[in-house]
């Protein structure tokens, strides 16, 4: 039995593990990250519901921003997603050989390709975007070669000048690509630089551009069945004027508002919980120095665990001095240099012993009366590094195994 088949075992397994040794049903590896598909379609259908239920497109790149992609592409599909989206013709194919997701789903790549990748975006039946002439005179020949039909979304360029073509070149594109044979470009996109910010004035210049060039396609006869251009900000934005009829939401799924910048953010729930357990107790007198480089010195007579995580797993480095986790209801200092695969923990006086479930990321009830809860999550440690929580999820490595459950 392969790691994987282990972790694809424990879905849908009843997550009230004791308190020692946790988690006893996953004897490869202590840590863990749990991820809880009842939030993720909750947090999808609060996205919706704010978008004014109009379609979706959720983005499951980068592994579902370090959630896994199959499990959460299948929730979202069965929570009513009208396509798939992903960064590269790459990150589809295990979509495409996993029998959980139906070969038809549309799944669109988000980033351009090159012409050379025209073999495979037929051979994985991929939507793609549409913005350099040479390509769509490839992808349209390798289409009809195939006995296929492309479908592609036309990517305008508003401003954030990354990816797509310049608003005044739509119509001459539109004209050149009509008639290519086994291409449909069913869709219109734009992407915004600035749709976390508090600023709106950036965004709304985007938005009056990406309007004025659809208008001009409109009059020349072109239209489209998808115009999408919303990511997480646009659609927490309290205008919530952006949202067209397809939304592309990626952060909020996983549980987060793109920035602190919102008046009204969205009510979201992180979907992945973090967590290990003690594997081994010291306890060391005054002056005794821990981990490399002897950066931490203890205080006086302390216990100090070990937990078996480190940077290679997502827990960057540079939390050290700066990371606190979760025991039995209580927060502890992680101290000391973090290692690769390791860090310690001082916990006083506590009386844990090995085994005991330490959390790193998410919620326990507080083992004090006067607060009902205590949590950390992405943004904690994004605040700590000054990052953004994005980079926080899809930096927990795939050496932590993911488990799903639904609560
Ligand atoms: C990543 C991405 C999104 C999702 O962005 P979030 O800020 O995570 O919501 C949407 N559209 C495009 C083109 C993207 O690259």
């Amino acid at each position: 039995m392969t790691s994987v088949d282990l972790v694809r075992n424990l879905i849908n397994h009843d997550m009230n593990y004791t308190t020692h040794d946790y988690p006893k049903e996953y004897p490869l590896r202590t840590t863990v990250a749990e991820i809880d598909l009842a939030v993720l379609r909750a947090n999808f259908r609060a996205i919706r519901a704010r978008a004014g239920n109009v379609e979706a497109m959720p983005v499951v790149k980068a592994d579902a921003y370090g959630h896994g992609i199959v499990p959460c592409a299948e929730a979202l599909m069965q929570e009513g997603a009208t396509m798939l989206g992903v960064a590269f013709a790459a990150e589809a194919e295990p979509l495409r050989t996993d029998m959980r997701i139906p070969y038809e789903t549309p799944i669109a790549v988000v980033t351009p390709p090159f012409p050379h990748g025209a073999a495979e975006y037929c051979r994985l039946n991929l939507e793609f975007c549409a913005a350099s002439l040479e390509t769509m005179r490839v992808f349209s020949a390798e289409a009809a070669r195939t006995g296929r039909t492309l479908n592609a979304h036309l990517t305008i360029d508003t401003g954030m000048h990354r990816d797509g073509i310049q608003p005044h070149e739509a119509l001459e594109f539109m004209r050149s690509v009509e008639h290519l044979p086994n291409l449909t470009i069913h869709g219109i996109c734009t992407h915004f630089a600035t749709s976390d910010e508090a600023d709106k004035s950036y965004f709304q210049f985007q938005l009056q551009r990406f309007r004025d060039t659809i208008q001009t396609l409109r009059d020349a006869g072109f239209d489209f069945r998808y115009i999408h251009a919303a990511n997480s900000g646009a659609i927490a934005d309290a205008r919530n004027e952006a949202t067209f009829t397809l939304i592309r939401p990626g952060i909020a799924l996983y549980g987060y508002n793109p920035s602190h910048e919102f008046s009204s953010p969205l009510d979201l729930k992180p979907v992945m919980a973090l967590k290990t357990s003690i594997i081994s107790l010291r306890r060391l007198a005054a002056g005794e120095p821990v981990s490399y480089g002897r950066r931490y010195t203890t205080l006086r007579e302390t216990t100090i665990a070990t937990i078996p995580i480190g940077y290679a797993d997502g827990l960057r480095r540079n939390l050290t001095e700066k990371l606190r986790v979760m025991i039995g209801g209580q927060y502890f200092p992680v101290v000391g240099t973090i290692c690769m695969d390791q860090c310690m923990v001082d916990i006083g006086d506590a009386p844990f012993s090995v085994g005991e479930m330490v959390q790193l990321l998410g919620s326990q009830k507080s083992a004090f009366a006067e607060i009902e809860e205590i949590h950390i999550d992405a943004d904690d440690w994004a605040q700590q590094l000054r990052t953004i929580p994005y980079e926080i999820l899809t930096g927990i490595t795939a050496r932590v195994p993911r488990i799903y459950f639904t609560s």
